[in-house]
Order: structure tokens, then C-alpha cells, then sequence
């Protein structure tokens, strides 16, 4: 197998500029290996469309593509707007009115999807458009309404978020319209669902055992990005551990905590998944001059580079292949990065206390460092749950790891892991050497141009007994 295989993974928001069978299948084509859907927008229907879009051309190309359910959590946004546009200028006073029967005049009240009044105080800060216009809570006029001065010239637009940093909303994040995309998610074929301003682990907790009592598979993801989040480092780790993977979600982050914080934030959180052998996903405005552009800047350039050499397993495109005019182009720049940068560049080392380390994690690590010290090939793995493809991708060796495995959810959520590429076939504890051969038969595993060998590092062992215990390396 080609060491040119892309390690880090591409997760793509599909919207309407990616809304097609043939647009979904090129964005898998151009690189993208998970998908996004957001339920802060759309609707039920059209979520269940573009799924069978995505199987099929999945199918189609004989790859593992994930697709992961956006919740929107707590996410306060404004309702529709006249002609889905306001003009603003410092000092307007607006009022936020929740109650959907109100007649409103089209220009000073504005309809907004959450009840504001219980819980805001005069005197609070809010921004509102990712952080484009700042303003300030004056007062509560009505049980349903409160009334806000703005502080900037510029203009808002339909189901743009608000953000309330200071404010206190209590505890209990998921909202009814999450407990009702939850229920109609299970009767999906999701493989992970990400929950929007996670504040702290019971949150996690909570969705889990909803998404249990519903019968779902489906793996789950913190987004990090209130100010709560990440008010302490305990606070983060106790996230990361009782997630199965978290997202940078730096758009609601910079505005909440202030856009400084957030390179430092990423930080932590790549190196703290690291340690803990979960899913890190790098999102917001990695590529975002091209939504309007088929080039990106060179710090965008950079910041992919960046999140790629802190051993993200994911960077995501959120408007550029959801709204943007080169969704494609989009992908492939994202892609040529990744490749690039990690072919000539080491990614940075953590320091790793894996806590309470297992056997198995440490057969996971020893075989990543044999296989780069031996220049292998492939490190092949078997494994059930994921787990096994998980600890070895903790390890980021610098070469592609095969995961075999019997169940196509778990090769569908390995498709964002690091380095990762499934291969389903039924289980057999007989599993080793001749499976090698069986990949390399099959065509899955190519050799290098003019190589007849290929040297695998293989990781096994029997499920139903000891679990993984073997490393093997066959020159097959
Ligand atoms: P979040 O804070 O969760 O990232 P967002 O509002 O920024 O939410 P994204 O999913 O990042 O939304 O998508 C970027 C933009 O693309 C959205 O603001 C919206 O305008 C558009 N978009 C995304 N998905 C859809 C969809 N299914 N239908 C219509 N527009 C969409
Ligand atoms: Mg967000
Ligand atoms: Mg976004």
C-alpha cells in the first residue's frame, strides 16, 4: 500500500452546494472520507437523502465513509427574516421575540428560536453572526421577549446563532428539537452524532444512554466550544474521557471565549486525545476564503498544516463544501496538504502517560514503533470493536494501517480515524498470515512500483480467548 495514502482524514459539511448524488460522490472522489450533517439546518428528509446518496456512492467506490449527525445542542439562533436580511448600525435597539404567533413588523423585533427572558439579565453581553455584531441585553419586556442594543453597523440574516458567553443557562443542554433529531437519527444508519456547547461530561453521559434506549450504534462526539468547556484542563479531560472522540470547534469557540484562546485550546485537545486514544476533529474556517475563492490563503494553507502536524485525525470543511462555490476545489487543496506536509514532516510527539495502560495498548504501541522501524509496508489489525485500530492510530505511525474487521459500522467510524482504512470479511480466529495474502490478492494492498514484497506488521489475536496478543511481521 501506498505510504502516499492520506493519514489525517477530511470530514465535509454537505449543504446545498454539495446536494446531489453526483456532487457527493465527487466530494468522496476528490478525498472526503466522513460527512457532516447538520441538523441546525434541513430537515429530516432531506438528511435521509443525502445518507442514501452517500451509501451509494460509497458503495459504488468501494470505500468507508462515516457520517456523523450535527445535534444542535443549545444553540440559540435567530427565525426567519424579512426578505432573510437586517441592516444594523450602532445604537438600534431590537427586540429577540421567542413567541412564534407574534405578527412582527419586519424591522425592529425579531423572531428568535429560544426563550431568552428567563435567563439573561440586563447588562449582558451577546453577539450575534459568529460574532459579527456585538450588543447588549437591556431589559426583559415580555415572558417571551427581551430587548437588546447593538453596538456595530452591520447586518444579521435568517437562523444566524447568538452567542451569550456570560450567561447561565443551567445544566441540561439537550433541547427538544435535539431529543427529537436524536429520535429520528436512530432510524438512520449514523456512525457517530456530535452534540453542540457540551459543557462538561454528564452531558456525553446523558446523550449516550438516550442513544442507548434507542438502539443506537452510533459513536459520540463533544463538540468543545463554551467558555465552561474549557475552564479547566480537568474539566477538558474529564470530556475527552467519556466521549469517543471530540471536535475543535472553533467558530463558536473564538466567539465565546475570544479567538486567541483557541490555537492553544486545539492544542490541548489533539495532545489530550492523543493520550486517551480518541477521535480529534479540527472544524471551523480551516479553508474558509474558499467559499468565495478556488485558492485558499497562505494561512489557511498553514493552519491545515498545523492541525495536521499536532496529529489531528480529522480537519473539517464546514461552509466551503456546504455553502461555498468550490466545494470540490475545496477538498483537494485540503487533501494536497495533508499529503504533503505529512510526507515532509514528523508529527509532533506528546508526552503519553497513558493512564492504567493496557496490554493491549501497549501490544498497539509496540507495533506501531516496529513497523516504522522496520520501514513496513502496512500494519494490518484485526479488530472487532474498533478498539485495537484505535490504539495503534493513538501511536500515529507514519504508515497506513488496514483494519480488518466483521462489522461495516465499525469500518464506516474508523474511516476518520488516523491512518485508517477497513476491510470487512467475516471473522476468523485463524487470522494472520494467510489474511495478508488474502489482502494482497484481493488488490486491497499494492506494493510500491517495481517491488514484488510487501512487509506487514500484523496485529491479532483470538476474541474469544485472550483478546490481541500477537505481532507478527510476514514478508508476504
Ligand atoms: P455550527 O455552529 O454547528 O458549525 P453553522 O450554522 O455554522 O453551525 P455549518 O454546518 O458549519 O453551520 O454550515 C455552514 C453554513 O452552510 C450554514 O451556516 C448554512 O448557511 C449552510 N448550511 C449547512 N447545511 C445546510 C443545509 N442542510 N441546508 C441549508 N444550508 C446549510
Ligand atoms: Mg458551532
Ligand atoms: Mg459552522
Amino acid at each position: 500500500m501506498s505510504k502516499l495514502f492520506k493519514r489525517t482524514k477530511i470530514l465535509a459539511t454537505i449543504g446545498p452546494a454539495t446536494n446531489s448524488a453526483e456532487l457527493i460522490e465527487s466530494a468522496i472522489m476528490a478525498g472526503v472520507n466522513g460527512c457532516r450533517l447538520n441538523c441546525s439546518h434541513g430537515s429530516d428528509e432531506e438528511r435521509h437523502q443525502q445518507i442514501e446518496w452517500i451509501r451509494a456512492a460509497a458503495a459504488k467506490k468501494g470505500r468507508s465513509v462515516a457520517i456523523l449527525q450535527d445535534l444542535q445542542g443549545p444553540k440559540i439562533r435567530l427565525g426567519m427574516l424579512q426578505n432573510n436580511h437586517l441592516d444594523v448600525r450602532a445604537g438600534d435597539e431590537l427586540i429577540l421575540e421567542s413567541d412564534p404567533s407574534y405578527e412582527h413588523d419586519g424591522s425592529f423585533t425579531v423572531p428568535i428560536q429560544y426563550n431568552l427572558a428567563s435567563k439573561v439579565k440586563p447588562g449582558e453581553p451577546l453577539s450575534i453572526f459568529d460574532g459579527k455584531i456585538h450588543a447588549i441585553v437591556l431589559e426583559v419586556v415580555s415572558p417571551t421577549a427581551i430587548r437588546i442594543k447593538i453596538e456595530n453597523d452591520g447586518f444579521l440574516m435568517s437562523k444566524k446563532g447568538l452567542n451569550f458567553p456570560d450567561t447561565d443557562f443551567g445544566g441540561d443542554i439537550l433541547t427538544d428539537k435535539d431529543l427529537a433529531d436524536i429520535a429520528a437519527g436512530a432510524e438512520e444508519d449514523y456512525d457517530y452524532v456530535s452534540l453542540s456547547f457540551v459543557q462538561s461530561a454528564s452531558d456525553i453521559e446523558k446523550l449516550r444512554q438516550i442513544l442507548l434506549a434507542h438502539g443506537s450504534t452510533s459513536r459520540v462526539i463533544a463538540k468543545i466550544e463554551t467558555k465552561k468547556a474549557i475552564s479547566s484542563y480537568e474539566n477538558l479531560e474529564a470530556i475527552v474521557k467519556a466521549s469517543d472522540g471530540i471536535m475543535v470547534a472553533r467558530g463558536d469557540m473564538a466567539v465565546e471565549a475570544g479567538a486567541e484562546v483557541v490555537p492553544i485550546i486545539q492544542r490541548k485537545l489533539i495532545a489530550l486525545c492523543r493520550a486517551h486514544g480518541k477521535l480529534c476533529i479540527v472544524a471551523t474556517q480551516m479553508l474558509s476564503s474558499m467559499v468565495d475563492s478556488p485558492e485558499p490563503t497562505r494561512a489557511e494553507v498553514s493552519d491545515v498544516a498545523t492541525a495536521v502536524i499536532q496529529g489531528a485525525d480529522t480537519v473539517m470543511l464546514s461552509d466551503e463544501t456546504a455553502n461555498g462555490s468550490y466545494p470540490i476545489e475545496a477538498i483537494k487543496a485540503m487533501k494536497k496538504v495533508i499529503l504533503y506536509t505529512q510526507n515532509n514532516s514528523q508529527i509532533t510527539p506528546i508526552n503519553k502517560p497513558i493512564e492504567h495502560a493496557t496490554i493491549y495498548d501497549a501490544i498497539s504501541n509496540s507495533a506501531a514503533r516496529l513497523a516504522e522501524d522496520i520501514d513496513a509496508d502496512v500494519i494490518i489489525c484485526q479488530t472487532a470493536s474498533g478498539a485495537t485500530a484505535y490504539a495503534i492510530a493513538a501511536a500515529r505511525p507514519n504508515l497506513p494501517i488496514v483494519s480488518v474487521t466483521s462489522n461495516p459500522r465499525v469500518a464506516n467510524q474508523l474511516a476518520l480515524i488516523y491512518a485508517n482504512s477497513a476491510f470487512v470479511r467475516p471473522y476468523s480466529p485463524e487470522f494472520g498470515y494467510d489474511l495478508a495474502v488474502e489482502l494482497k490478492e484481493s488488490g486491497y494492498l499494492k506494493t510500491k512500483e517495481g517491488v514484488k514484497d510487501l512487509i506487514a506488521v500484523i496485529v491479532s489475536g483470538d476474541n474469544d480467548k485472550s483478546g490481541t496478543d500477537t505481532i507478527r511481521v510476514r514478508n508476504i
